[in-house]
């Protein structure tokens, strides 16, 4: 930008990105032309506005840069208007009812403040300009304007913060986000042969092979060479478009794996994400291998997640929740650092929803990933301190004392590896938080976009109370004390995974939300809506449309893997359950009409089979009346959604029982699709 604008036009530019300044449309034409030089000089003939509909996945619409001359001939142009504004059809994105399809008009418009790209494919050069997507009235459509919006509100209030702390310099305060994402490969050839993972990205069927990760032999394991010429061709990829790819390895189960970037402006963050997942795909299909993102595409096997951490930064480049050296710096930490808690404990049911999603059912609760309940790991140091704070209080006059003494001999954080919890939903790790639940197939927009909303509220009320304070030393001091005394019970540095946590939580009254469904309601109680509202993030429609768009999408899930596995149950599992048993009939009457010989094996087996799949056929019917009869229910979409978890779900557990029962007794010659050995060991 520095190199192709005049400097004028350069220094508006950057008022708008850093400060929010709006951008003037004579600027806008200058950028859009200096783009489109760039651009075709790397050999871009097109551009789209690049967008995220609230389906969770990106959208975009190509157009070429010719333009006709009236001579008959065409030109190369961008104008300031192409590149600020576009105009999409956008009935067929998810609305929640937020536009009436008659209306069909949906505007994009650029976000300046993350980076432009080129992408190259079948497509040619493209030049991607992220946008964000709105209706004609102004709805947010997309994953990016909430997030915009949060970010402008939580820096408001945090600067409130800094100001009573002496800052007047800082003029921005950032949140930044490094998600870690988790995948999985598997050979694409195994995968073309499994119609539940084309259809569904997971397996519906499988029993687990005889060695799964007991040994933990493929954490931080060796790269296979297959595998590592994909990563390394995933760090190219992803450099070329400007994503900061850092760091490449195994993970827990076989065939799993993760990639992380380098941290970056959420906004900025949630665009590379969603980059990386597209990349990941592309790239695994040019090895030979299909990249499952799903949460949780083995049962039994460790599920994939996504690791937001997220910590806050001013623009001049200071880490707010980096503890800091003198007992001053420490107290403005430890004011974030308890917003943060208070936040968190006030509005569990809210992060809870935003990493809620069809495949994290699986995932959140099972004594693999987090549990589904909300709690915070600090370790013990900090535990330490926040407990000397708070107890400070109650030995008036020893008060300042404790305090400073408390305060002052927090010693440097470390990153340090063995303080580490693996167990915790959301972790303190040195100078960020690391929040774990987050589905790794879904846009890490809407864990953000209530991290920085919830955060900016408890700031908001912080500010409001110290502004008003005599003497500011004293007022935060007592609010620390308090706030700590209110909404320590969300803290737990033990073992998230243990049943005594589960009873533990229960009795600290926290709350214990375990399926997407329970948790999606808490997008439209009345303290969401006043939240949201309060900081021009969400207004009360665009929260009813978010509400109705993630009970469909659970609904149109749960029905595509239903249709699935009756179609695998039908087509392939009964026609090779029912040819094995023939089989085996077969042997025994052949085997007796020789003579009078031992066939109790066969008729053992003969009668397992047969047994096993006449259950198989019942349940199959079972699951068939269930997706029928949930399919034709009159009843609003959360009646429905329950309906689909309590009846629909419950039938195809019991309908994979039996299938993977008859997995491990049938022939493995004939049967009809690739079994988790495959699967997991064949890389
Ligand atoms: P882990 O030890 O949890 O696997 P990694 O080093 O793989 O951690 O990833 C940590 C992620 O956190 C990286 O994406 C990194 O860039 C990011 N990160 C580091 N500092 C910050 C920060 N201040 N704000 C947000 N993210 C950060
Ligand atoms: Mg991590």
């Amino acid at each position: 930008m520095r190199e192709r604008l005049p400097k004028e036009t350069y220094k508006a530019l950057k008022k708008t990105i850093d400060e929010g300044a709006t951008l003037d449309l004579k600027i806008a034409e200058v950028v859009a032309n200096a783009m489109k030089d760039w651009a075709i000089e790397r050999g871009a003939t097109h551009y789209t506005h690049w967008f995220q509909p609230m389906t969770g996945m990106t959208a975009e619409k190509h157009d070429s840069f010719i333009s006709p001359t009236s001579d008959g001939r065409v030109i190369m142009e961008f104008s300031g208007k192409e590149l600020i504004k576009g105009e999409s059809d956008a009935s067929s994105f998810p609305s929640g009812g937020l536009r009436a399809t008659f209306e069909a008009r949906g505007y994009t418009a650029w976000d300046c403040t993350s980076p432009a790209f080129l992408k190259e494919d079948a497509n040619g050069i493209t030049l991607y300009i992220p946008t964000a997507f709105c209706s004609y009235t102004g709805d947010a459509l997309d994953k990016k304007t909430p997030l915009l919006r949060s970010m402008e509100a939580i820096s408001k209030q945090a600067l409130r913060i800094l100001r009573l702390f002496g800052n007047t310099t800082t003029k921005k305060v950032i949140t930044t986000v490094g998600a870690e994402q988790e995948y999985f490969l598997v050979d694409k050839k195994l995968y073309e042969k499994r119609k539940d993972l084309i259809f569904t990205g997971r397996t519906l069927f499988g029993a687990l092979p005889p060695k799964g990760q007991e040994k933990e032999d493929h954490y931080y394991g060796s790269i296979k060479e297959r595998v590592a010429a994909f990563m390394q061709e995933l760090d190219i990829e992803l450099w070329k478009l400007g994503v900061p790819a850092k760091t490449k390895h195994n993970e827990v189960a076989p065939a799993q794996f993760e990639i992380a970037p380098i941290f970056d402006t959420t906004n900025v963050a949630a665009d590379h994400n969603q980059l990386i997942m597209e990349t990941l795909k592309k790239v695994a299909d040019r090895h030979g291998f299909a990249c499952l993102l799903h949460e949780k595409p083995f049962a039994g096997v460790n599920g994939s997640g996504k690791h937001n951490n997220w910590s806050l930064s001013t623009d001049d480049g200071q880490n707010l929740l980096k503890p800091g050296r003198t007992p001053h710096e420490n107290i403005q930490f430890l004011l974030f650092l308890t917003a943060i808690i208070k936040a968190v404990d006030l509005h569990a049911d809210l992060l809870r929803v935003s990493a809620a999603n069809p495949g994290n059912d699986h995932r959140l609760g099972a004594n693999e990933a987090p549990p589904a309940i909300i709690s915070i790991f600090l370790g013990d140091q900090l535990t330490e301190i926040l407990e000397q704070i708070e107890t400070g209080c109650d030995v008036c006059s020893k008060e300042r004392e404790i305090l400073e003494i408390g305060v002052s001999t927090l010693p440097q954080m470390r990153k340090d590896t063995t303080d580490r919890n693996r167990t915790s939903p959301f972790a303190f790790t040195g100078n960020k938080f690391e929040f774990r639940m987050v589905p790794s197939s879904a846009s890490i927009s809407d864990p953000n976009v209530i991290t920085n909303t919830i955060v900016a509220d408890v700031l908001c009320e912080m500010a409001d109370e110290l502004e008003q304070a005599e003497d500011f030393d004293k007022a935060v001091r007592k609010l620390l004390r308090r706030t700590i005394r209110e909404h320590k019970r969300v803290i737990f540095n033990g073992n998230g995974y243990s049943n005594e946590w589960i009873e533990e939580a229960a009795r600290r009254g926290l709350p214990n939300i375990a399926s997407t469904v329970e948790a999606i309601p808490a997008l439209i109680t009345e303290k969401a809506i006043n939240l949201f509202e309060r900081h021009k993030v969400l207004s009360k429609t665009e929260l009813c449309s978010r509400f109705e768009i993630l009970l469909e999408d659970y609904i149109n899930t749960i029905t595509i893997e239903a249709k699935t596995m009756l179609l695998m149950a039908k087509r392939q599992i009964l026609p090779v359950g029912i040819k094995f048993s023939a089989q085996v009939a077969e042997s025994i009457s052949k085997i007796k009409n020789i003579g009078d010989f031992d066939v109790s094996a066969q008729v053992e087996l003969l009668e397992e089979v047969t047994k096993t799949l006449a259950s198989f056929k019942r349940n199959l019917n079972n699951l068939e009346e269930a997706a029928h009869k949930a399919s034709n229910m009159e009843a609003d979409s959360y009646k429905k959604a329950c309906y689909y978890r309590d009846v629909v779900c419950a039938e195809m557990k019991k309908l994979r029982e039996d299938a993977d029962h008859l997995e491990t007794i049938i022939d493995e010659e004939i049967w009809p699709m690739p079994t988790y050995s495959d699967l997991l060991f064949q890389l």
